[in-house]
């Protein structure tokens, strides 16, 4: 237990404190750089949660999953300083446009690198994080799916390991993405999934990836909300940004659900979601989230817990909207 006890410290104090602030010098780089887009002042606070680890006072691990998850955090870390220092290798006067024949070798080369989805969407000002950047605004948004029998594990350190191992395979894909642009000529800035700079699942949502249920998590309909998100921010200005609604209903279904909420351990989730004059709305109460989180192995529940997660997502759909016409109202007249 002492030896446990000590480890957890070295890790906190020689390798995670120093390399957060290193990564706050890195991430300094990007808002100093003349043109890039800052968080607006009515933009969310980052929940940085390695940062918020290691400043919480406790014998708890210094992430989920520790110490099976350390290599992963360190590659994470590393994936992290190289996504701000390769924009030094960005072409000065960038491409702009994009070709349907480069969109496509786009898409299946993140395909064969790992990404389950692509999609497309511009990043208002608003998804950045207060006092961090992005450097361009156009997004490629990218989901990766976590291991479902893992997942069903939650909580337990090997769904921790299992979502840092996503985490650092998704930081890897970003990077080789915006490698592959730059080779292109196009500017690229690469967004890592652990300690972002803006928001992603509005991004998601917004580039027809998914809908945000009432756990605030993206539910897809390849994975349901078991999967991680991350970007590439771009300047191409022709992507083919999508402007459907047709995963809205999800939100309508979560109406009927509401499992996520009842299963919380700790009753993190607001009765009603706090809406922001920004449109931005907060699902739950970190402070009541994130001890439980970091004492039990990065929690999960309300991903594992969601039916989204265990049964297809076009035989709810199905069912659900079925279940909808069912209770559509009929006309006293209707028939005469
Ligand atoms: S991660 Fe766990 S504690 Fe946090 S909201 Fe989900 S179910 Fe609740
Ligand atoms: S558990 Fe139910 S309410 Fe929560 S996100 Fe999933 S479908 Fe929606």
């Amino acid at each position: 237990m002492k030896l446990k006890r000590r480890l957890l410290r070295t890790f906190k104090d020689r390798v995670l404190k120093p390399q957060l602030n290193r990564q706050d010098r890195w991430e300094k780089k990007v808002v100093d750089t003349p043109g890039a887009t800052r968080g607006a002042e009515d933009s969310p606070v980052r929940f940085n949660i390695p940062r918020q680890a290691i400043e919480t006072e406790g014998d708890h691990p210094p992430l989920p999953g520790f110490p099976g998850s350390a290599p992963q955090i360190i590659s994470s870390i590393i994936n992290i300083r190289k996504s701000v220092y390769d924009l030094e290798r960005n072409p000065a006067n960038g491409e702009k446009r994009i070709d349907a024949k480069t969109l496509d070798e786009l898409r299946s080369f993140a395909r064969s690198v790992g990404a389950d989805e692509i999609g497309y969407a511009p990043v208002p000002q608003e998804w950045v994080f207060q006092d961090t950047a992005i450097r361009y605004t156009q997004a490629i948004v990218l989901t990766m799916e976590m291991d479902q029998a893992r997942m069903d594990l939650a909580p337990s350190p090997d769904t921790a390991v299992m979502v840092h191992e996503t985490y650092n395979q998704l930081g890897q894909v970003s990077n080789k993405i915006a490698d592959w642009l730059r080779q292109r000529g196009y500017a690229a800035h690469a967004g890592h999934p652990l300690g972002g700079m803006a928001l992603y699942p509005p991004m998601a949502q917004a580039a027809g990836l998914g809908w945000r249920g009432i756990s605030g998590l993206v539910i897809t309909p390849q994975f349901g909300p078991r999967v991680r998100l991350a970007a590439v921010f771009t300047e191409i200005e022709n992507l083919p940004v999508y402007e459907g609604d047709e995963h809205a209903w999800v939100l309508d279904f979560c109406e009927s659900c509401r499992r996520c909420i009842r299963d919380c351990p700790p009753d993190a989730f607001y009765d009603h979601p706090v809406q922001h004059e920004n449109g931005l709305v907060t699902v739950l109460d970190n402070g009541k989230c994130f001890p439980y989180f970091l004492t039990y192995h990065g929690c999960s529940v309300c991903i594992k817990v969601c039916p989204f997660n265990q049964q297809d997502f076009y035989k709810i759909k199905a069912s659900f909207l079925d279940s909808q016409v069912d209770r559509t109202p009929v006309s006293p007249t209707a028939g005469k």
